[in-house]
């Protein structure tokens, strides 16, 4: 109801067990987006870290970064980079290859869509392993820019992620576990 408190960002989330694969609790956060009060304070608390810090762009990972990433930069007033999977961008791209639970992946980067020395926000809804994250930030730093954080909705601590991100000097925010 209008009167109820709004609740926390883990509320708005729902879990389906066994997708994509047997075994994988899937965070669905199509919920929170479709929530007009969950999506807003997900964009929100995401930002509030970086108010007030120099941010010259956002790079969102492909798809559910896109939705929090568009949301960010519109919010921090800067541009927005999609770090794409392979052979979905059409300029000129560098790519960094990576290995999931099974088999690779491969994420691109436009060549041109950083300049060195900016200061990049990546930003993904959620964090497992790291290898997608850790994929992202070697395209920005290729390109010279500099990660002023990386951010997400959720952290799967137990993947360690986290610790992965930290150990190559990242600072990691998320808004839940
Ligand atoms: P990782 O590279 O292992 O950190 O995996 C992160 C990427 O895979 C993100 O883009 C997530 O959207 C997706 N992902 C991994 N595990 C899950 C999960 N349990 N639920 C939803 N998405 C996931």
């Amino acid at each position: 109801s209008r009167t109820s408190p709004a609740g926390s960002v883990r509320d708005y989330i729902r879990t389906i067990p066994d997708f994509p694969h047997a075994g994988i609790q899937f965070r669905d956060v199509t919920t929170l987006f479709a929530d007009p009060r969950g999506f807003r304070m997900a964009v929100d608390q995401m930002v509030h870290p970086y108010a007030g810090t120099r941010i010259d762009k956002v790079a969102g990972l492909e798809a559910r970064g896109f939705i929090m990433g568009g949301a960010i930069a519109h919010q921090l007033a800067v541009g927005f980079v999609p770090i794409r999977k392979a052979g979905k961008l059409p300029g000129a791209v560098l790519s960094e290859r990576y290995t999931l639970e099974y088999g690779e992946a491969e994420m691109q980067i436009h060549d041109d869509a950083i300049q060195p020395g900016e200061r990049i926000l990546l930003v993904d809804d959620l964090l497992a392993t790291g290898g997608t994250a850790e994929a992202g930030i070697r395209l920005i730093e290729r390109l010279g820019g500099e990660i002023a954080g990386c951010t997400f909705i959720i952290d799967l601590p137990d993947l360690g992620g986290r610790k992965r991100l930290e150990k190559l000097g990242m600072s990691v925010d998320a808004l839940c576990a």
